[in-house]
C-alpha cells in the first residue's frame, strides 16, 4: 500500500537480450512496492529491450527499485530530460494540448499561456508533429 509520499517518474530503460527473459517488472512490484504503467515497449531484432515506463511509489522504493534495475545492467533515463520546449519559439497557439493524452501541455486559463509540465511528458511526440513552428524537441523520439 502506498502513502501520502507517493512518487511518479517516467523513465526509459534500455536492457540487454539476457534481462529480456528476466521478470523483472514482477520483481520490481514484489519486492519494492512499486507500481509501473507501461507506456512504451519494443524488442529490437537483437532482442535488445527498451521500454518507456510510469513507475510510482513511496521515494525510499523508488531509489531502491532505480537502484535494483541498475545493479541488473539496466540503463535509465528521466524520460521528462529528454523533452524540451523552445521557449522563445512557442507562440503558444494551443494546439499541441489535443494531442497531449497525459496534459503535460495544458493551456492555463488565467495566463493564456501554454505551460509544459515535464513530470507528466511520455515522450510521445504528438506535439513535435504537429507544433507549427517546431517549438517541441522529443529526443527519446529518435529511439521508437
Ligand atoms: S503547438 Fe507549438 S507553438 Fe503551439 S503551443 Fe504547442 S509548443 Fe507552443
Ligand atoms: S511528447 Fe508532447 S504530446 Fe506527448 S506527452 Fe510529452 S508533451 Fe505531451
Amino acid at each position: 500500500m502506498h502513502t501520502a509520499e507517493e512518487y511518479s517518474r517516467i523513465i526509459s530503460l534500455h536492457f540487454s537480450p539476457d534481462v529480456v527473459r528476466k521478470p523483472m517488472m514482477y520483481n520490481l512490484a514484489k519486492k519494492f512496492d512499486l507500481t509501473f504503467n507501461i507506456l512504451k515497449a519494443r524488442i529490437s531484432p537483437r532482442e535488445e529491450g527498451h521500454m518507456i515506463l510510469e513507475l510510482s511509489g513511496s521515494n525510499a522504493a523508488f531509489k531502491k527499485g532505480i537502484s535494483y534495475l541498475q545493479k541488473h545492467g539496466i540503463s535509465i533515463q528521466d524520460v521528462a530530460q529528454s523533452i524540451t520546449r523552445n521557449e522563445s519559439a512557442c507562440t503558444h497557439c494551443g494546439l499541441c494540448t489535443a494531442l497531449c493524452f497525459n496534459r503535460a501541455l495544458h493551456l492555463d486559463l488565467k495566463s493564456r499561456k501554454v505551460v509544459f509540465n515535464d513530470a507528466k511528458c511520455t515522450a510521445c511526440s504528438n506535439c513535435a508533429r504537429i507544433c507549427p513552428v517546431g517549438a517541441m524537441h522529443v529526443e527519446a523520439n529518435e529511439e521508437f
